[in-house]
């Protein structure tokens, strides 16, 4: 027998309980558990009038905020309609059925304003990683850092060459936010001042940006996102976004290993990284700065590919501070007698010259071997050539090889933010809105982190 038509009917009452709707292996009730908000009224306290009208909570933005980060929305008129519609988001947010959801403009207004000048979402990122530690997730043992690409909000149309750039020209009154931004970094060594070169192009809707081709592929405008981790759980620690200039992603990851153990005094024993963290100075940082041993591998430019002898190939003598070649001739910096000795100076990049004696070079059976084109062997060193050692004999190590296999958990946390959390292009311009989106994303994952690892006690029982 057909059952008769199925029709929506009004009904005058409802009794409705939101929190019975939402299942309960849902993941926003997982990381709903790790979401500890209580202090944000007292951090925003200062930034609000006494008078005037009440704002919308900012707990409610944040949650909200932190919905869209966790799920992967990323344009805030859309999450704001999800949240309208969706059960499990009204939950998480603490809206009822009946509760009206802030128009979607709320939340730039708030980020350029209040938020910003308590840096409101830096703190709700520390909370987060405070409650990391709190829950046993992080040893503060062996760290290890990365940055990572994300296209910024800008296209080559839009651009401006390297001739014909000209950032003093410009008048700040006038310039959107995202230029003004642009100005007020100029000097700051993560974004202007992180290197002197100019890039070949420069756009005009977010100059902060850097043109690229770091992919090996076709060059576009992206900043880099930089995370510390502590890889025994894949905690993020901390996170900075920076111009995509190596100089600023290395001193990125010197500002996080400060910030760290200033804010939750982490002191790591090792450090993890690619080569591009391998420069002498970032070494001896390190090593003698900050008694870390570098798991990272040397850059190194004294090997050759002629099948001339090395600078390996050469013996360095501490003691009497000069090389001994193959042909077992001195190498030295200085071989002039002065009345007053002289102690050699290296150059601006810490280099030391260690020559051997021209007639020492002409008279060598194996000169062809050695220097065949000069007229005689010059050998480089760095002053900070202890450090670099140490990092090289770390590399011969079983640790090492460890750490290799440790270092693919933050290109595993890169490959999840793009793929899974969708910041694979950036949506808001300027530092201050690459920050912002950075924090929340690093937020986001590290509480998914909490809500995977630390199961709610009915669920072990
Ligand atoms: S060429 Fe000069 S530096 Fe090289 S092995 Fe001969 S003597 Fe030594």
């Amino acid at each position: 027998m057909m059952g008769p038509r199925q029709e929506a009917q009004s009904a005058l009452f409802y009794e409705f309980c939101l929190e019975d709707h939402v299942p309960a292996d849902h993941m926003l009730r997982s990381i709903d558990r790790f979401v500890d908000l209580d202090d944000i009224r007292q951090h925003l306290g200062s930034f609000y009038s006494s008078t005037g009208r009440p704002s919308v909570d900012p707990e409610l933005m944040i949650r909200i905020l932190l919905v869209g980060y966790c799920m992967g929305i990323r344009s805030e008129r859309r999450l704001c309609e999800e949240v309208h519609l969706n059960l499990a988001y009204r939950w998480f947010c603490r809206l009822d059925l009946g509760d009206a959801v802030p128009d979607h403009s709320t939340f730039s207004k708030n980020r350029h304003g209040r938020f910003r000048d308590s840096d409101l979402l830096r703190h709700v990122f520390e909370t987060v990683v405070a409650r990391c530690i709190a829950e046993g997730l992080v040893s503060g043992q062996r760290f290890a850092v990365d940055a990572s690409l994300i296209a910024a909000d800008a296209n080559r149309q839009n651009s401006t060459s390297k001739e014909e750039w000209q950032s003093d020209k410009i008048n700040p009154e006038a310039a959107p936010r995202a230029v003004r931004e642009y100005l007020e970094t100029l000097d700051d060594a993560a974004f202007g001042a992180a290197t002197t070169v100019n890039p070949k192009f420069t756009s005009h809707s977010d100059p902060a940006s850097q043109w690229t081709a770091a992919r090996k592929g076709p060059a576009y405008f992206a900043y880099s996102t930089n995370y510390l981790i502590d890889t025994d759980n894949a905690v993020i620690l901390d996170v900075e976004a920076t111009r995509t200039v190596r100089q600023a992603e290395v001193g990125a990851a010197r500002t996080m290993i400060d910030r760290v153990a200033k804010s939750f005094d982490l002191h790591p024993e090792r450090l993890i990284a690619d080569t591009a963290y391998g420069s002498a100075p970032m070494l001896e940082w390190l090593v003698k700065g900050r008694g870390i041993a570098p798991h990272i591998p040397v850059i190194d430019k004294s090997g050759r590919k002629d099948g001339t002898f090395e600078r390996a190939d050469f013996t360095h003598d501490t003691k009497n501070d000069l090389y001994i070649c193959p042909g077992g001739k001195e190498l030295k910096q200085n071989r002039r007698a002065f009345t007053i000795p002289r102690t050699p100076k290296p150059d601006k990049e810490g280099i030391m010259r260690y020559r051997a004696k021209k007639s020492d070079c002409d008279a060598c059976g194996i000169k062809a071997q050695c220097t065949p084109k000069e007229p005689q062997r010059k050998i480089l060193r760095s002053i900070y050539e202890p450090s670099r050692n140490v990092a090289r004999n770390i590399t011969k190590t079983i640790d090492y090889a460890i750490s290799c296999k440790l270092r693919k958990k933050v290109e595993m946390l890169f490959a999840h933010l793009k793929r899974i959390l969708k910041l694979d292009r950036l949506r808001l311009r300027g530092p201050c809105g690459v920050k912002d989106e950075f924090h929340l994303a690093a937020t986001a994952q590290n509480l998914r982190k909490l809500a995977k690892l630390i199961k709610e006690p009915s669920q072990t029982a």
